[in-house]
């Protein structure tokens, strides 16, 4: 079986990896515009188990990734000038190069061809094939090239962001709030290496207008930004990759196979990365489709009808909470008009997946911070009961 990847992110080189090892006979080509060991962006964050369904069928590419992780326990969010931690949700993050250089490595290693630095612009260029794979991204081709076929839909959140790195770790997965004459910003940031974090900054709409971010090249945004988040990062700098201000694309296809052409990760559907689940999904996509094809060795056809059949509910019901969150978001700068705690509230049950009673049993400090905190209303008593601030 002759099986074309178009994309050598984490979809694309990790189904190079499990299909060539899982798939007898199998022939695997992918195809990258990108140079080798080079990518966009700097860490990816994941809920601390996120990564554990890997163990099933891949321990040692699990125990690759989690060599390379850095971990923590609890969320800071820092808003009108008080830092509330929320305990007990745990993070791990990763730098995404490091991880795309591990899974490149296990492709090599099974016998997988990488072809780097190769625009595709036509799926005629990938030649003969029995599967081909569209895990180019966002802006897949291959989705592109049958969109009607897919019934794609696609919908841009309103706020604007741009990832940068910073030259510093930060001790928790931080989110920072500020509002300042010229607008409402969020950075979310965390370490992926020991010396260097993840920097993402949000801006709705009307700040990014009113500041001008459009009229300013990448290094006067990244300059723009060092200044207005000095305070956080304590005299470290912010650095760029591809850090362009963008618009979060939403997006989902009503079918996910069009004759031979499939579509996973980021190509197939986003989740919005304030959930940090888009990498993880990508890497499931990729094992349920390899357990699909090992199934139905003689039919290409069965094995994606499988595939959907038994991906599409799961994914389905995990857009829906990305979706919250990237809603909630989107509107981060009028859910800042309520007080720090009623906002840190609303942010930790953002995504509707956490009710009161699992709440209080993950996060014991943070619900008693908050109920001190309506019980009195007093900042002081909240203070000592978080023991920090
Ligand atoms: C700002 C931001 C922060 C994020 N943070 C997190 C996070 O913390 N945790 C997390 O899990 N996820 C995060 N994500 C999401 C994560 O990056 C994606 O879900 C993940 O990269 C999806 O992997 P993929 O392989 O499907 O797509 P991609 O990683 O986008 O890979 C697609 C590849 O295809 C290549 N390609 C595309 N078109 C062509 C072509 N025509 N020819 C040749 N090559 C092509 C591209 O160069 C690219 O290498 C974040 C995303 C963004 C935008």
């Amino acid at each position: 079986m002759k099986v074309k990847i178009l994309g050598g992110g984490p979809a694309g080189l990790y189904a190079a990896y499990r299909i060539r090892r899982d798939v007898p006979g199998a022939e695997v080509t992918v195809f990258e515009q990108n140079h080798a060991h080079t990518t966009f962006g700097f860490g990816v964050v994941f809920s601390d188990r996120a990564l554990e369904f890997l163990a099933a069928g891949d321990e040692e590419t699990l125990s690759l990734i989690t060599a390379g992780l850095e971990r923590w326990s609890d969320i800071e969010l820092r808003v009108h000038g008080q830092r509330i931690r929320v305990d007990g949700v745990g993070f791990t993050a990763i730098g995404r190069l490091h991880l795309l250089d591990i899974l490149r490595e296990r492709a090599l290693s099974v016998g997988a061809t990488l072809i780097d630095s190769r625009v595709v612009h036509d799926l005629a260029e990938l030649g003969e094939a029995n599967l081909v794979i569209g895990a180019d991204g966002v802006n897949s081709l291959v989705r592109r090239t049958f969109e009607p076929q897919f019934g794609t839909q696609m919908t841009l959140l309103e706020n604007r962001f741009a990832w940068f790195g910073a030259t510093r770790p930060f001790d928790y997965l931080t989110q920072t709030f500020k509002q300042v004459p010229q607008g409402s910003f969020n950075a979310h940031h965390y370490r992926y290496a020991p010396s260097m974090s993840t920097f993402l900054v949000e801006v709705d709409a009307q700040t990014f207008e009113r500041v001008g971010f459009e009229q300013m090249n990448e290094e006067q945004s990244r300059r723009y930004c060092e200044d207005l988040f000095a305070d956080e990062l304590e005299g470290a700098r912010l650095v760029t990759n591809k850090s362009i201000w963008r618009r979060f694309p939403v997006i989902s296809n009503q079918e996910w196979a069009v004759g031979k052409h499939v579509l996973l990760g980021d190509a197939l559907r986003t989740a919005h990365f304030s959930i940090g689940s888009g990498t993880r999904l990508a890497l499931e996509d990729v094992q349920a489709l390899v357990h699909a094809l090992a199934a139905h060795p003689g039919s290409v056809d069965d094995a994606l009808g499988e595939f959907v059949a038994r991906r599409k509910p799961i994914v389905d019901k995990l857009a829906g909470a990305a979706t919250r969150s990237a809603t909630w978001y989107d509107h981060f700068a009028e859910h800042l008009n309520q007080p720090a705690w009623e906002f840190a509230m609303s942010y930790i049950g953002r995504s509707g997946r956490i009710d009161p009673e699992r709440l209080r049993a993950m996060s014991p400090r943070f619900v008693d911070g908050y109920e001190a905190w309506r019980s009195t209303g007093d900042a002081a008593v909240v203070d000592k009961t978080m023991g920090e601030s």
